[in-house]
């Protein structure tokens, strides 16, 4: 089954853009994901094929306008009604590489790209969307925001990385940050590798990588580390209740 990514766009030229090359352009040829781009302005009812209008309330800037958006969004599900649809929107909630597994899991998804001040708000409400954030930063559109969702996702499906098992240590996948990565030469500028990773003893290598990717997650994202130390309390404390439970 080939992953769909259908993005509605006033830019469709955009894709695949930097998604046509490298990993996710070989996959794309291979048919490991295909592309599919719908012009929202095509859904604009008037001769001037007008998609926004003037802010309610007055204020700068221009605003997509819902009709428009409803029409082109339903268009959108009836092509692929087994993918959610996401509009990119700084207020959205913030992605995460968890998000992203599922999406990759799915059939695919259908990316809504704003663009001057965003979407009318009755749009997410009316046709149950899911608003998505890249980061606390804004944007001038939804383009490079879905591309880099898309990138996230693509990696991740079966065929398009080298070696499986590359996907599952990469850093939040467990919730902590990868440890650091070095290669020849052995000293650079002198600096050296780490002893350690030279030694050959594979437990102590894991192990100074476990120690590393633990020390690194607490000082660089502390807002990771303590999430990660709930869920792990969170755990142990459930199997405790478990083993009370059997042991009762
Ligand atoms: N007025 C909005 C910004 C609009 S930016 C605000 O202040 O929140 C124009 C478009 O760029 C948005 O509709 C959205 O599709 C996209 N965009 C901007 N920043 C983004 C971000 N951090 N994440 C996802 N999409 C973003």
């Amino acid at each position: 089954m080939t992953f769909t990514a259908t993005i509605l766009t006033l830019y469709p030229e955009m894709f695949p853009g930097p998604l046509g090359l490298s990993l996710a352009g070989r996959a794309l040829e291979e048919g490991l994901w295909s592309l599919d781009t719908v012009q929202i302005r095509d859904f604009a009812t008037d001769r001037h094929r007008t998609v926004d209008d003037t802010p309610a309330g007055g204020g700068a800037g221009m605003v997509l306008k819902a009709d428009v958006l409803a029409a082109c969004i339903d268009h959108a599900r009836a092509l692929h009604p087994g993918c959610p649809v996401i509009a990119m929107t700084p207020r959205g909630k913030p992605l995460t590489q968890a998000r992203v597994r599922e999406l990759s899991a799915g059939h695919g998804v259908t990316i809504l790209c704003g663009r001057f001040e965003g979407f009318d708000e009755r749009i997410f409400e009316a046709r149950g969307i899911e608003e998505v954030s890249i980061a606390d930063i804004v944007l001038s559109g939804g383009e490079p925001a879905a591309l880099m969702l898309l990138d996230a996702c693509i990696r991740l499906l079966p065929g398009v990385m080298g070696a499986p098992s590359s996907g599952a240590e990469e850093s939040f996948e467990n919730g902590l940050l990868e440890y650091p990565h070095y290669t020849r030469p052995v000293e650079w500028e002198g600096r050296t590798i780490p002893e350690v990773l030279r030694s050959g003893d594979h437990a102590k290598i894991a192990a100074w990588r476990k120690q590393r990717s633990e020390q690194d997650t607490r000082s660089r994202r502390p807002d990771l580390w303590e999430r990660h130390e709930g869920a792990r309390d969170q755990s142990a404390s459930g199997a405790q209740r478990e083993k009370k439970d059997l042991d009762q």
